[in-house]
C-alpha cells in the first residue's frame, strides 16, 4: 500500500482528493473543521518536502453551480490550519485553475472550485477526470469520506497516474483500522451493532459473522430480533418483514460459534418523547403502550462484561435514542465500556454514522483507538465490499 510517506514531494505538485464537505452556518462560517485537521498532516508533509498541493473535494450535493456551496467560503479556515496562504480557482478545471496549478510555488496551496458544480464530477467523466489529472504531478486520495464513490475525482482521475499515485495518512489510517478488525483483529473479537433497523445493517452483520467472536445487538434493531423470537415488544419499532431473517442471523451465528448478545432488559416509555414516563422492562415482557428506547441497566453491565473480555472491538450503531437525554444512558455506558477496555490495550474502532455522533457528543473521541471519518464508506467496508476509490489506488 503506497503512502505519502513513499514519495518525495520536493518541486512536485500533489492533487489531492480531501473531504472538505464541512458545515458552515448561515454566515458562510465553517462551524466544524474536523475534515480540514483530519487532512492536515498529509498537507503539510507535501509542503515540508518542498512540494506544493492543489486540493479538491465537493461540498454538499449542489444542483449545478450555487453560490451557497461555494468552496470560496472555507479558504480562510484553510489557511489558518495549515498557516499557509490559499489560492482559490473560480471553476475546477479549464483555463484559469491550470494557470493557478501552474505557477504554484513549492511550499504553496491552490483550493479547486466545488467538483460538483461540474456533473461530471459524479458521472465519473474520463475527459473531466483527465483535464483534473493536468493539475498536479502525483495523484494523492486522503478522502475516506467518499471511496465508496467511483466520482471523477475519488476513482477515475487515479488511471492517469499509474506510477504516481498514493494514499494520504488519513485514508491509510481508515484502511488499516478496517483491516486491524477485519482480518487480523486480536481474539477475541466483539463487533456492537445498534441503531434502527435490521434492514440497513444486515449485509454488515452478515459479512461480519464470520469475523468476530461476539457480537452484541442493540438499539431500535433489538426488537425485530426479540418478537421474531416470540418475545412481547409493546409498540417498539420493529420491522415485522425481516423477522425470519433475524432468527437466520441467530441460527447462522450459532453455526460459526459466534455469540450473540441481545439486551434482557429496556428502559421502556409510554411516548416517544424525552418527558415520557419510563419504566424498566424485560425486554420480553413490554406492556402494549409502551416501546423499548434505551437499554436497561440489566443488559448494561452485561454488555460491559462483554466489552471488557475483548481485544478488538467495532463499534456502529447507538444502543437506544440517545439524541434524547433520557435515553442516552445505554450508549453513553457502552463507550464509557469501550474507553476502559481501550485502556486496557483493546483496539477499539467507531465508524459509521450515528455512533461517531454519539461518540463525539459525549466525549469519547480520544478514548477509543479509532473514529471513523466515512460514514457509508465505513458500511460498506465492513459489508466486505472493495470500496472504488481505494481499488483505484492499489491498481
Ligand atoms: P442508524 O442510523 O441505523 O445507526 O440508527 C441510528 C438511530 O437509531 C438513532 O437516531 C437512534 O435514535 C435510533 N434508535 C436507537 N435505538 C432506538 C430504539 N430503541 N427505538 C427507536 N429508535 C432507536
Amino acid at each position: 500500500m503506497k503512502t505519502v510517506e513513499d514519495f518525495n514531494f520536493k518541486n512536485k505538485r500533489a492533487l489531492i482528493r480531501v473531504d472538505f464537505n464541512v458545515p458552515l452556518n448561515d454566515n458562510n462560517e465553517v462551524t466544524d473543521t474536523s475534515r480540514i485537521d483530519a487532512a492536515k498532516p498529509t498537507i503539510i508533509k507535501i509542503l515540508e518536502d518542498g512540494g506544493s498541493c492543489v486540493l479538491m473535494s465537493h461540498l454538499g450535493r449542489p444542483k449545478g453551480k450555487q453560490e451557497e456551496f461555494s468552496l470560496k467560503h472555507i479558504v480562510n479556515t484553510i489557511e489558518d490550519i495549515m498557516g499557509v496562504e490559499t489560492k482559490f480557482a473560480n471553476v475546477s478545471v479549464g483555463k484559469e485553475a491550470q494557470k493557478l496549478a501552474d505557477h504554484l510555488q513549492p511550499g504553496e496551496i491552490l483550493l479547486l472550485e466545488n467538483l460538483r458544480f461540474q456533473d461530471e464530477e459524479t458521472s465519473g467523466d474520463k475527459d473531466f477526470a483527465k483535464q483534473l489529472s493536468k493539475l498536479g504531478d502525483i495523484y494523492v486520495n486522503d478522502a475516506f469520506g467518499t471511496a465508496h464513490r467511483a466520482h471523477a475525482s475519488t476513482t477515475v482521475v487515479a488511471q492517469f497516474f499509474p506510477d504516481n499515485k498514493c494514499f494520504g495518512y488519513l485514508l491509510a489510517k481508515e484502511i488499516e483500522s478496517i483491516q486491524k478488525v477485519m482480518e487480523d483483529g486480536e481474539k477475541p473479537v466483539l463487533a456492537v451493532l445498534g441503531g434502527a433497523k435490521v434492514s440497513s445493517k444486515i449485509t454488515v452483520i452478515e459479512n461480519i459473522l464470520d469475523k468476530v467472536d461476539h457480537l452484541i445487538i442493540g438499539g431500535g434493531m433489538t426488537f425485530t430480533f426479540i418478537k421474531a423470537q416470540g418475545g412481547k415488544i409493546g409498540d417498539s419499532i420493529c420491522e415485522d418483514d425481516k423477522m425470519d431473517l433475524a432468527l437466520d442471523i441467530l441460527e447462522q451465528a450459532e453455526a460459526k460459534g459466534v455469540k450473540v448478545h441481545l439486551p434482557v432488559d429496556v428502559i421502556a416509555a409510554d411516548a416517544f418523547a424525552n418527558d415520557a414516563n419510563t419504566q424498566v422492562c424485560d425486554v420480553r415482557q413490554i406492556p402494549d403502550g409502551w416501546q423499548g428506547l434505551d437499554a436497561g441497566p440489566d443488559s448494561i453491565r452485561i454488555f460491559d462484561n462483554v466489552v471488557n473480555q475483548c481485544k478488538t472491538i467495532l463499534w456502529n450503531g447507538p444502543l437506544g435514542v440517545f439524541e434524547m437525554e433520557n435515553f442516552a444512558k445505554g450508549t453513553v455506558e457502552l463507550g464509557d465500556s469501550i474507553a476502559k477496555a481501550t485502556k486496557n490495550g483493546a483496539f477499539s474502532l467507531v465508524g459509521g454514522g450515528d455512533s461517531v455522533a454519539a461518540v463525539k457528543q459525549f466525549g469519547f473521541e480520544d478514548k477509543v483507538s479509532y473514529v471513523s471519518t466515512g460514514g457509508g464508506a465505513m458500511l460498506e467496508s465492513l459489508e466486505g465490499k472493495t470500496l472504488p476509490g481505494i481499488a483505484a489506488i492499489l491498481k
